[in-house]
């Protein structure tokens, strides 16, 4: 066989198992799927936050996203319970399956992607920028969430591996601003999102617009946020418990434990079961990925 028939063995090789992996990703869950290899990481993450950090030897990311709320929960007037469903996202089960695949059946490393942080609030590895670097989306004016052309806001999760895949490229154009939300810009100096939530008006949600119509500045109050789109959970627990602590009167001190709102708070930190998100606002607004949630 010539070298040149070698390279095209190989090539078809690539192709096939980049294919697989694919394939059962949108099988088990995901909803898109992209490859991005690990010297991008260069560019944009600092040393220990690049995906050779945790996978000596590692050669590419596959990075898998899935949709949160089905388009029936985006359409409820209670803003509180489009929620997604605890821990359990499809999109990590997605990438569970993905790994296993890569080193049972193709014998290369393989492991998800940590994103959940060690320490601090910076996550080992940002699967934000890992979707960029996949092509799957872009930074969005809302809250700096990536939002896929197709889908909107989509929850990634990624796998390192040491197996050669065919990759992606970065997306060439923005997502956002959406040309609809460009327009409503021109018209009353907001976008949807940002009008949905003003940073003026107590809101988090800032930015300007230039006349190439790109971001040309953005900003967000994630404390602000955090106060307001998650109202159980870690942060709760932890407001509540300063609050009993403090509390001089038992007979307060004890109703205080025994609210439904200290409750469903501890109840969040055990079991990540309870409603830990309670705000979509921005998303709900926003026109990329609404015709995927257009049913009859
Ligand atoms: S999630 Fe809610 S509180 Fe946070 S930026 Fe969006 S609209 Fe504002
Ligand atoms: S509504 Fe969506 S597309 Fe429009 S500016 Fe906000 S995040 Fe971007």
């Amino acid at each position: 066989m010539s070298i040149a028939e070698m390279d095209q063995d190989q090539d078809q090789d690539l192709d096939g198992v980049t294919d697989a992996i694919k394939t059962l990703a949108l099988k088990v869950g995901g909803d898109v799927v992209g490859v991005a290899p690990v010297d991008r990481w260069d560019e944009f993450a600092p040393e220990g936050h690049r995906p050779v950090d945790f996978l000596p030897g590692a050669k590419n990311v596959v990075v898998v996203g899935s949709r949160g709320p089905t388009a029936g929960a985006w359409r409820s007037p209670d803003h509180r319970v489009i929620e997604v469903n605890g821990f359990d996202f499809s999109n990590d089960r997605a990438i569970h399956v993905v790994a296993n695949y890569i080193e049972q059946e193709l014998g290369h490393y393989a492991m998800q992607a940590p994103s959940l942080p060690t320490g601090g609030q910076q996550p080992p590895m940002s699967l934000m920028l890992s979707a960029v670097l996949a092509g799957l989306g872009t930074r969005s004016l809302a809250a700096n969430i990536i939002l896929n052309p197709k889908f909107g806001l989509l929850y990634y999760s990624a796998c390192i591996t040491t197996a050669k895949l065919n990759v992606d490229e970065m997306l060439e154009q923005n997502v956002c601003p959406h040309p609809m939300c460009v327009a409503t810009y021109r018209e009353i100096g907001k976008t949807p999102c940002m009008a949905s939530c003003p940073s003026d008006e107590g809101g988090c949600l800032d930015g300007t617009i230039g006349e190439d119509g790109e971001i040309e500045s953005m900003s967000y109050d994630r404390e602000r946020c955090v106060s307001r789109s998650m109202n159980f959970g870690i942060n709760s627990f932890q407001k509540a418990l300063g609050e009993i602590i403090d509390e001089q009167d038992s007979e307060r001190r004890s109703s205080m434990i025994n609210s439904d709102f200290f409750s469903r708070s501890c109840t969040s930190v055990s079991f990540f079961k309870e409603s830990v998100a309670q705000c979509f606002e921005c998303m709900r607004v926003c026109p990329i990925g609404r015709a995927e949630r257009k049913l009859k």
